[in-house]
């Protein structure tokens, strides 16, 4: 079992109460991913991801995913104004990131790796962590948090492997072949390729503008084109990042 939150109470203090277990916790975002697939891909490849690495280890758990993420930007997320698409603010971000990883620790977790999902929560992930760490040293508490972003661990062979066609940035993936291909292997009832809209990738001027500008973002919502994803992609990009994130396990917390 590597779901936390499906153990009883005793099962899981008896895992965690000396320190040496590693939570993991998947920050994704709902929002819109195009006409073709459903809102929660950041929050459920991250998901998948962390369960996948849980499984090759027996003493790393998977915390219930932070499901609502920062606010969508127009060149990485399509924007804030889709129907759908439900974010929160940076200062309940970073609340909830501090709240949360400070609550694990109280139960005596020590190590924890958090595994984002959506490009825009990163920074504010940044300062829930060093808000929950500043408060934990109040009481002598003395946590470690490894911080990663999954798309970080696709190698430059798989990138190639993916986007044979050349690879255009993970900016403009939103909804594009990565995200799209991995729901096809971890979620394909999420996914109707029918319904991908084949289009250009998206370009934007080296700025951005507020209040944002809707007519940037193509009416599909994604930011490139998934009609070259395969469930085939989705196995290998998954692979991939759980050996990576596995391998930095290994190297932080042995
Ligand atoms: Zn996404
Ligand atoms: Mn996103």
């Amino acid at each position: 079992m590597v779901r936390l939150e499906d153990m009883d109470w005793q099962t899981y203090e008896k895992k965690v109460s000396d320190g040496s277990a590693v939570i993991m916790l998947p920050i994704g975002a709902i929002e819109q991913h195009g006409p073709h697939m459903s809102m929660n891909p950041d929050v459920l490849i991250p998901q998948a991801i962390s369960e996948g690495v849980a499984k090759a280890f027996d003493n790393v758990l998977v915390a219930h995913p932070i499901s609502y993420g920062y606010k969508s930007q127009v060149k990485s997320g399509g924007g804030n104004f889709f129907p759908g698409t439900t974010c929160i603010s940076g200062k309940t971000l970073i609340d909830t990131i501090k709240d949360v990883v400070v609550a694990y620790a109280r139960h005596g977790n020590r190590k924890f790796v958090l595994v984002n999902g959506h490009y825009e929560n990163s920074m504010f992930v940044v300062e829930g962590i060093e808000l929950a760490l500043e408060k934990l040293r109040i009481d002598d508490i003395h946590a470690e948090v490894i911080l990663l972003s999954y798309w970080d661990f696709v190698t430059d062979d798989t990138i190639k492997t993916v986007f044979p066609d050349g690879f255009t940035g993970w900016d403009v993936e939103h909804g594009g072949v990565l995200e799209t291909s991995l729901m096809l292997y971890l979620h394909p009832e999420l996914v109707d390729m029918e319904k991908v809209i084949d289009h250009q990738p998206a370009t934007f001027p080296p700025y951005d503008v507020f209040p944002a500008d809707q007519s940037w973002v193509p009416e599909s919502g994604t930011l490139s084109s998934a009609k070259k994803a395969t469930v085939e992609y989705g196995e290998l990009l998954f692979q991939v990042c759980i050996e990576g994130i596995a391998t930095g396990i290994k190297e932080r917390f042995k």
